[in-house]
């Protein structure tokens, strides 16, 4: 029988596994994807908000020349700090059920079972995207998932929202020379873009390079065009492809099925914020999966922490 069974190869779940090896724990790390799945399907060109030292886990330094590292930066890092420190991962095996008898946790996945005397939960939320529920969504050319420009050239490109992920495919994808269109709920670019990309796309607004409706709503989509609800009317646009980047949002059937209690309204999971343990004993949530749909919330940066405060408890209740 393991101590621990962590669910999720992320950053979180790795920091959680050099945790439980520091405390002389028994673990394995059980992961759907390849290792930090998601940061793997990031976008090609993506750089941090955060430093380098911020991403920091295991208190293994994270070196960069650039203080914003890249994506291909932190694939380095956290494939460098797993292979360096033997962590055992079992990759491309996706945890299905976890059932608790008498005090331990049998966990059920795509491949094996696994007996565990605990669990930690670090099943991020980048797996599902949060759809626009409209009209064509399902069309092959309405992708939640970005990339890289370079594909979008010459394209007339409708990108949804207005987040950090929204504003860097417009102004990624405009630079490599498509004609593109911003659809904002709002009233404005959102105030949590990076401080240094905000007034670059309010520039190229106000300019004109990149068509902007704010205060609006897409509202269908067909092959060759796409209907945006505006306070003016309704506006019929050319289009090749839709980026709707409205979001991602943790599984919260998975978390349902296994019999954590989530709040009514925003699905925020119920746990112990000291310890981390939620509402069944011994299951413990770490990493962004914590916020429910406020997936803003939590990230690496302030998330890491989950891994020591878990590990702690666990140790200390032995
Ligand atoms: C574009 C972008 C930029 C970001 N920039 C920053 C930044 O600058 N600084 C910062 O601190 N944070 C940043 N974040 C947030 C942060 O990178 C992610 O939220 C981070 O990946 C969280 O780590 P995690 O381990 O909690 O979750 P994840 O990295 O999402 O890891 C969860 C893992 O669980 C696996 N998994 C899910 N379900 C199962 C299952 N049933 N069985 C087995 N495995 C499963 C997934 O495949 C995944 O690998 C950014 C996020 C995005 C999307």
């Amino acid at each position: 029988m393991l101590d621990i069974l962590i669910i999720g190869g992320g950053p979180i779940g790795l920091a959680c596994g050099l945790a439980a090896q520091k405390a002389g724990l028994s673990f394995v790390i059980v992961e759907k994807g390849c290792l930090v799945n998601s940061l793997y399907n990031y976008p090609s060109t993506m750089t941090f908000f955060s430093t380098s030292e911020k991403l920091e886990i295991g208190g293994v330094p994270f070196v960069t020349v650039h203080n914003k590292p890249t994506r291909a930066d932190a694939l380095e890092y956290y494939r460098r700090v797993a292979l360096s420190n033997h962590l055992p991962i079992n990759l491309f095996e996706e945890v299905t059920n976890v059932t608790l008898h008498n005090g331990s946790y049998t966990i059920t996945t795509s491949k094996a079972t696994y007996q565990a005397k605990r669990v930690i939960l670090s099943t991020g939320f980048y797996d599902i995207a949060v759809n626009l529920d409209i009209p064509g969504e399902d069309l092959p050319k309405v992708k939640h998932y970005y990339q890289d420009p370079h594909f979008y050239t010459l394209q007339k490109v409708v990108v949804v929202g207005s987040s950090n992920s929204a504003i860097d495919v417009a102004l990624e994808t405009y630079r490599k020379g498509a004609e593109v269109t911003l659809v904002i709920r709002g009233s404005e670019v959102s105030s949590r873009v990076k401080y240094w990309v905000r007034p670059d796309i309010i520039n190229r607004i106000k300019e004109g390079s990149i068509k902007a409706y704010f205060n609006s709503n897409l509202q269908a989509i067909r092959q060759h065009e796409v209907d945006i609800q505006t306070p003016d009317g309704l506006v019929t646009v050319p289009n090749d492809y839709v980026m709707a980047m409205t979001g991602y949002k943790p599984n919260f059937d998975f978390l349902r099925k296994l019999g954590i209690v989530l709040s009514d309204d925003k699905f925020i999971p119920r746990y112990n914020s000291e310890t981390m343990e939620t509402n069944l004993p011994g299951l413990y949530l770490a990493g962004v999966v914590c916020g429910g749909l406020d997936t803003h919330l939590w990230f690496i940066e302030n998330s890491r922490i989950h891994a020591d405060m878990i590990i702690n408890d666990i140790v200390a209740k032995r």
